[in-house]
Formats: structure tokens, sequence, C-alpha cells
């Protein structure tokens, strides 16, 4: 496995489109690196640089494999894998031919190939299906068979493109484990692209989020869920509540005049009767009944959601626009019409730019 460098690297297409803005990006060797933003951010402009099957505009930037410059090679001088959404098997061929299809045209050995792909049917679970078509597998089938032929041929770089997109919701969640074992236990440097974000928080070492062919922020899913730098890293990892308003007296005064006291963090980050906006999660806010509004911070239930292991309870007339969404992990009922005080530790407040 090695390390791979993107320095300066920007992508225009022929139609004048900046798919890519000028990037670094360093993923280490043996990580799991997850691309993850909302559709036509640059996800895949990125993959395709790193694979060779795009080139990134001729700027001065480079790609490194290691300490080889891959900047100008082509996909098949790089060493590198692929797996897709769409699976893209031959529909020709059946599940073995499938599998083995870079290595033959590679023109290796007959012994070493039957060898490598006994291997690959039984670490995928194939081994019941060598000879069948793979237009009668089912999805989760297809993938499988798709890893072990990206697999098979040893690539320094596995590049995955939304893999488990087509599949049902168990499916996925069973083969992206599987997926993260299994690249561990190889030792391969991988490029992972979703846009969901549960699946990026499972499978990555890192995420890097994606804004516009532009890196928002990238670091491990704790620090991008705790720390977002900005407003699109919270609202895209997560649900969050924005809380705008003045710095007076240590505390954030509301548009509608209720205040929040501020940790002291947040205070020497701002400026006395300074605008400043803070984000807070939902599942950071607890909520008790008030019969009147004397309390700090109040709102007024408008809806409750039972969601199994916890109740979404949306709150208005906290700020004069807006609502804001509290879980509530306990089973109690929050009749709409209901006001209810917000209480929360001032630490969960996190500035946002
Ligand atoms: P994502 O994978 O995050 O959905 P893409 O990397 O496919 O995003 O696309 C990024 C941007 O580049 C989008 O605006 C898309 O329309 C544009 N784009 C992608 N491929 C091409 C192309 N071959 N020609 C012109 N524009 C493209
Ligand atoms: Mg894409």
């Amino acid at each position: 496995s090695v390390e791979i460098t993107l320095k300066n690297i920007t992508k225009t297409f022929s139609d004048g489109t900046l798919a890519l803005k000028p990037t670094d990006l360093t993923i280490k060797a043996e990580e799991i690196l997850v691309l993850l933003g909302p559709s036509g951010c640059g996800k895949t402009t990125t993959l395709r640089l790193i694979a060779g099957l795009e080139f990134a505009d001729s700027n001065g930037g480079s790609i490194n494999f290691g300490d080889k410059n891959v900047t100008e090679l082509p996909i098949e001088k790089r060493k590198v894998g692929m797996v897709f959404q769409s699976y893209a098997l031959f529909p020709n061929m059946n599940v073995s031919e499938n599998i083995v299809y870079g290595l033959k045209v590679r023109g290796i050995d007959t012994a070493v190939i039957d060898h490598k792909l006994a291997e690959m049917l039984k670490m995928f679970d194939l081994e019941k299906y060598a000879k069948r078509g793979v237009h009668q597998l089912s999805g989760g089938q297809r993938q499988r068979v798709a890893l072990a032929r990206a697999i098979i041929t040893e690539p320094d770089v596995l590049l995955l493109d939304e893999p488990l997109s087509a599949l049902d919701a168990l499916l996925k969640a069973r083969l992206r484990g599987d997926i993260r074992t299994l690249l561990k236990s190889l030792g391969i440097t991988a490029v992972y692209v979703t846009h969901d974000q549960e699946e990026a928080m499972a499978m990555g070492d890192r995420i890097a989020v994606l804004d516009h062919g532009e890196i928002a922020q990238i670091g491990s899913a704790k620090e991008i869920y705790l720390q977002p730098k900005n407003a699109f890293v919270a609202d895209f990892i997560g649900q969050m509540n924005r809380f705008e308003g003045n710095v007076i007296d240590a505390q954030l005064v509301l548009n509608t005049g209720k205040k929040i006291p501020l940790s002291s963090e947040a205070l020497a980050s701002s400026n006395a009767n300074e605008t400043l906006s803070m984000m807070l999660r939902p599942e950071d806010i607890r909520l008790t009944k008030v019969t009147d509004e004397q309390h700090a911070l109040t709102g007024i239930v408008s809806s409750s959601v039972f969601l199994g292991d916890r109740t979404r309870v949306t709150l208005e007339k906290v700020q004069k626009e807006g609502k804001v969404i509290v879980d509530c992990f306990q089973r109690i009922e929050y009749p709409s019409g209901q006001i209810v005080a917000l209480s929360f530790e001032s630490k969960h407040l996190i500035p946002l730019q």
C-alpha cells in the first residue's frame, strides 16, 4: 500500500465547469479516506483523477503514489482497483470469468490465476456461484464479485465510488462492515466515495467533506460531527440547530430577547455586542415542561414524532424565525402547544463561521 498525495490539483472540464478547486490532500498508507458530500460536489471527479481516468488541469499540480509521480500516467500504469455503484460487471461472463479478467489480460499463468480465484471465491463467499451468470445474482452478490475482481490484481490503491448505493439498507449495513474489515486485513489504501453520512462515519478512518469542488473539512468522524468548521459541514453531518444573537454580559441574546449563557471558550472567541452564530445538536438539548415563560429559554411544541429509540420534538418561538429540533430519549409525551424549557450544557454550543 502507498500514501497518496494530491498537491494543488484542479479540474476544469472542457465546457468550463470547475469541478475541483485547487486541492491539497494526503491519504495515508493503509488509510480508508471517505469523500463525502452532496451530488455534484466533485467526489467522482476526485476519484477519477486519482485513478487516472481523468487528468488534472496543467497548472503545476501533482499526484503522487508514494515517491512516484503519477500525474500523467493512465490508469493501467497506476495499480489501482475500482468498484462502482453499477458494479460494471461483464454481462456475458460468469462469476469466475469476471473475477479473473484483470489477471487474464495481464497474461498471468493459468495455475496462478486458478489459485487466486479459489482464494477470492472463498473470501467473498461466492464458491457456490462460481459458474453462474452475473445476471442470476442478487445485488449484494454482484457487489462482492465487483470487489473480488478489483482486489484479485493486488492493487496499491482501491477506489470505491458509492459501491453500496444500489443496495437495501440492511444489506448495506452488513456489507460496509465486511468491506471495512477486508480493507483493514489487506492493509490497502482506499478512497471511498459516498453521499451517505452514516456510511461515511462507519467506513472512514477520516472523512473529507466536499462542498462545491472544495474540501470544507477533513478529520475523523468525531471531529467532523463534534467540531464542524462551518454551517455546511454541521448541516450535512447530522441535524443541527442554529442560534444567532448578540453577546451581552456573557450571554447570547436571541432576537426574541431570550438569553443563553455562553461558555468561557465561546466568550474568549467573541467580542461584546458582536453577532454570533452557534450550533447545538438535537440530542444535546433536554426539555422540561413549564406553565409560564419565566424561564431563560423556552419554546412551544409544534410537533412530536416517535421514532422508536427517541422522540423528535420540534419547537417554535425559541427564535423569531426557524424551528428547534430536540431528540428526547425518555418516553415522555410533549403535546402540541405545550410550553417547554430548553436546557443544555454551554460546552455543547459550537461557534460557526
Ligand atoms: P459527485 O460525484 O460529487 O456527484 P462529480 O464529480 O460527478 O460530482 O461532478 C462534479 C461537477 O462536475 C458537477 O457539476 C458535474 O456536473 C461536473 N462534471 C462531471 N463530469 C463532467 C464532464 N465530463 N463534463 C463536464 N462537467 C462534468
Ligand atoms: Mg459521483
